[in-house]
């Protein structure tokens, strides 16, 4: 296994064989290990209302440009119906970020709904991953007991500093860090990431950042480029990252994996967004998991976290990853490996 230093140099280099070489390792373990299957999360970004005022989200609460939408409880469920019937077991429903009550028992009773659909026969059903920010502990259990069994939250980034330098002074560190262990707590499968290729992040900054996801022993990771929005303040910073935000990607999944062989790992939109290649090489590199975005193109312009975000059909997804051998599996839910592991039971999916 690499060491810190090792990590420290393979993130820093620019050698494109050194970067082939890696992700040729990786794929060959990871094949051995969980094989080639790829499992869909659909995601429905349902409101774009957020309270919060994120450096670089193209939807933070000042973003006066922004329409704000969010959809009703009729819509959401004919979606993820629809989902339902193209083979979809897993749906993500991410949102801006609000906290009030109401908010929540207006979730709550949509993810009670989603998990009716189909209820009376002996299927199980859709697995709900919820992405909806910072909640209290009372909260993040009327989701789980109302059937959300997986949660992402990024902590962005894991140094504390530089965590503080993408929020403004209202938003700790330590809160978010404070979530991500209340959910873990209650029992969700537990999902964190960070961007890679913000402002003055170095590779030192990645290696805490692997470190945290170990030391949190978390079972998801979503890890994907930092792009601009001319509309978020932190596109204007002059601080630049010496990282390649694309390469530097593929190198954090490849890491990830060969560290964390049964975790998932997201090959996310904002990968596949900045490089054409994104989707493969993200999957090649170790990714599992796609969320192809189910959000009606209606809304779509107006949840821009960053420019020119891509929306690739499942059609084009399940062709790209046929190219490489790679094989999208429906009606599954495609929980990770080390959920199970860590909690000494048995997927009673599988
Ligand atoms: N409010 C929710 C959902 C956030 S959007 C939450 O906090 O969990 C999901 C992710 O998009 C964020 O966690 C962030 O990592 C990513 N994101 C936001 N703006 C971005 C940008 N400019 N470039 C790349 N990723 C971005």
């Amino acid at each position: 296994m690499k060491d810190r230093g090792n990590i420290t140099d393979l993130l820093n280099s620019k050698d494109s064989d050194e970067l082939k070489a890696l992700i040729d390792d990786t794929e060959s373990i990871r094949r051995q290990k969980i094989g080639n299957k790829i499992y869909l999360r659909g995601l429905v970004e349902f409101s774009n209302y957020c309270d919060r005022d994120c450096l670089y989200c193209g939807v933070r609460n000042s973003n006066s440009r922004v329409v704000r939408y969010k959809m009703d409880q009729n819509e959401i469920i004919a979606i993820i119906k629809s989902a339902y019937q193209q083979g979809y077991r897993s749906v993500c429903l991410q949102s801006g970020e609000t906290d009030s009550a109401a908010g929540v028992i207006w979730l709550t009773d949509i993810v009670k709904s989603i998990k009716d659909i189909n209820s009376g026969t002996d299927e199980q059903g859709i697995g709900i991953t919820l992405c909806v920010g910072e909640l209290s502990y009372r909260q993040y259990l009327e989701l789980w007991e109302a059937g959300a069994h997986r949660y992402l939250l990024r902590i962005e980034s894991s140094d504390r500093v530089l965590f503080q330098k993408l929020h403004p002074p209202a938003q700790r560190y330590e809160k978010r860090v404070e979530c991500l262990e209340a959910l873990k707590d209650i029992g969700f499968q537990v999902g964190t990431g960070v961007m890679i290729g913000l402002p003055g992040q170095n590779a030192e900054h990645l290696v805490k950042d692997i470190e945290f996801f170990q030391a949190l022993d978390v079972d998801m990771l979503g890890m994907g480029p930092y792009i601009l929005h001319s509309d978020a303040p932190l596109s204007r910073t002059k601080a630049r990252s010496i990282l390649d935000p694309y390469t530097t990607t593929l190198k954090m999944i490849a890491l990830a994996r060969s560290l964390m062989p049964e975790i998932n790992i997201v090959a996310s939109t904002a990968l596949q967004t900045i490089n054409p290649e994104g989707l493969k090489m993200g999957i090649r590199a170790g990714a599992n998991i796609v969320m192809p975005v189910l959000t009606p193109p209606r809304y779509r312009d107006q949840y821009l976290l960053y420019e020119d975000k891509k929306h690739t059909a499942l059609q084009t997804i399940a062709s790209e990853l046929a190219e490489i051998e790679y094989q999208i599996e429906t009606h599954k839910w495609g929980d990770p490996v080390h959920y199970f592991r860590r909690l000494g039971k048995e997927d009673p999916h599988c």
